[in-house]
C-alpha cells in the first residue's frame, strides 16, 4: 500500500533471514479488516507509507535465529503453525508503560502492518513471508484450531474481548452493541461469555445481524429499517423495561453513535467506547442528560494488549464449538486480488476477508 487513494501495487522483496531472537514465517493467512479500508483512505495519522498491510496474520515457522518459546515456556519449533501479538516496540520504560499503565498508548509503539514502514522489512500479513522482529510474542494456534477459526475472529477477537473486560459487566446484565461488524460480533459473543443474560446488536447490513443471532443476540436491529436514532432508542427501552440497557458497547465507527448509544444506557449504565478508531469528526452531548444525570460510566479503549490476545485465543478454544468462528469468514483472496477484498470490505459484502498470498503464485 504505497500511500492513502493509490492503487495497491505487488513488491518483490529479498527474503528475510531472521535476526537474532527472531524467526520468518511462511504466511498461511492475513485478515483483511476495517483498518485497512482507513489505511487505504489515509485516516490514521502516522502512517509511514508504503506499508504491507494485514496485521493480524497465521503463518508456519520457516526458519528462527535461536530458540524460541511460548509465553507459558514451551519450545515452539520450525513448522509450528503460529499467530503473533502485532505490536512491537512498546518500550516498557516510558511515562505511558510505567506510571499510567497503559501500555497500547506508549508513543514508541508500532503495529504490523499499520505503522510498519515496508522499507524496514515484511512487518505485514498481505506477503508470502513475515519478518518476526526480536521480542515479538509468537502464539502457537492451540490444538483443534486452524488459521480460518483465529482468523474468523481476526483483530476483532481481542479487540471485542477488550471491550468486554472494560465494560465490566456482572451476570444477568442486558448488553446493547452498536455495530455488527467484527468488533461489535465478538463484543457480543464475550458479552455473553462474560455474564450477560440478553444481547442485542444494532447494526447492519442483514448478513451481519444474520450473523450475530447466530451468535446468540437476542434481537438485532437493521439501521437501513430503522433510520430514525429516536426509535432506535424507544427499540432497545421497549426491551428493558423502558430503562435501558445496563452496558452499552459502541463498536460501530460512526460518531453520532455515542449519544444515540447513551440515550440507550439506563441510569448508572456503563458505556464503552471502541469503535472510534479513526477521527470522524465531532458530535453534540448533552452533558447533563447524557452523563451526569444519567449517573453514567464512560470508557474509552484502545488498541489491545497480549494479554487480551492470550486469553481470547484460550477462550475461542474452549468455545469454538458453539460459535464457530471460521463461519465468519466470507470470502479469501490471493494476494493478487487484494484490491477487490479491501472495496468488499469497504461496501459491508463481507464480515470477514482472507487474503491467502500462497494461493494462485506461479
Ligand atoms: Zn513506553
Ligand atoms: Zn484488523
Amino acid at each position: 500500500m504505497t500511500g492513502p487513494g493509490r492503487p495497491l501495487e505487488g513488491r518483490r522483496f529479498a527474503a528475510p533471514r531472521p535476526r537474532p531472537g527472531g524467526a520468518v514465517l511462511e504466511t498461511v493467512a492475513s485478515e483483511v479488516c476495517g483498518t485497512d479500508v482507513h489505511l487505504h483512505h489515509g485516516r490514521l495519522p502516522g502512517v509511514p507509507y508504503p506499508i504491507i498491510p494485514g496485521h493480524v496474520s497465521v503463518g508456519r515457522v520457516v526458519e528462527t535465529n535461536g530458540p524460541l518459546s511460548d509465553v507459558g515456556g514451551n519450545p515452539i519449533p520450525a513448522g509450528a503453525l503460529v499467530t503473533f501479538y502485532d505490536v512491537y516496540g512498546t518500550c516498557g520504560a516510558c511515562w505511558h508503560c510505567l506510571v499510567a499503565r497503559a501500555a497500547t498508548r506508549c508513543p514508541h509503539r508500532r503495529v504490523y502492518g499499520i505503522t510498519a514502514p515496508a522499507g524496514d522489512g515484511l512487518l505485514g500479513g498481505w506477503s508470502e513471508r513475515i519478518e518476526i522482529l526480536p521480542g515479538v510474542r509468537l502464539v502457537p494456534l492451540p490444538d483443534g484450531l486452524g488459521p480460518e477459526d483465529f482468523l474468523g475472529g481476526g483483530c476483532g477477537l481481542p479487540t471485542g474481548f477488550h471491550a468486554v473486560e472494560r465494560a465490566g459487566i456482572a451476570l444477568g446484565d442486558t448488553v446493547v452493541v452498536q455495530g455488527s461488524g467484527p468488533v461489535g460480533l465478538n463484543a457480543a459473543i464475550f458479552a455473553q461469555l462474560a455474564g450477560a443474560l440478553r444481547v442485542f446488536v444494532v447494526g447492519s447490513p442483514r448478513a451481519r445481524l444474520d450473523a450475530a443471532r447466530r451468535l446468540g443476540a437476542e434481537d438485532t436491529l437493521d439501521i437501513a429499517d430503522v433510520p430514525n436514532p429516536e426509535d432506535r432508542v424507544r427499540w432497545v427501552r421497549d426491551r428493558t423495561s423502558g430503562r435501558g440497557a445496563d452496558v452499552v458497547i459502541e463498536a460501530s465507527g460512526n460518531p453520532a453513535a455515542v449519544p444515540e448509544g447513551l440515550e440507550m444506557l439506563r441510569d448508572a449504565g456503563r458505556y464503552v467506547v471502541v469503535g472510534q478508531y479513526t477521527d470522524g469528526g465531532d458530535v453534540a452531548l448533552n452533558p447533563h442528560r447524557h452523563v451526569n444525570r444519567r449517573h453514567a460510566t464512560v470508557l474509552g479503549c484502545w488498541g489491545y494488549e497480549f494479554s487480551h490476545l492470550h486469553r481470547a485465543l484460550a477462550m475461542m478454544r474452549r468455545h469454538d464449538a458453539r460459535f464457530r468462528w471460521r463461519e465468519l469468514v466470507t470470502r479469501e483472496y490471493a494476494l493478487a486480488d487484494a484490491a477487490q477484498a479491501l472495496q468488499d470490505m469497504e461496501n459491508l459484502s463481507v464480515v470477514k476477508a482472507l487474503i491467502r498470498p500462497q494461493s494462485g503464485r506461479n
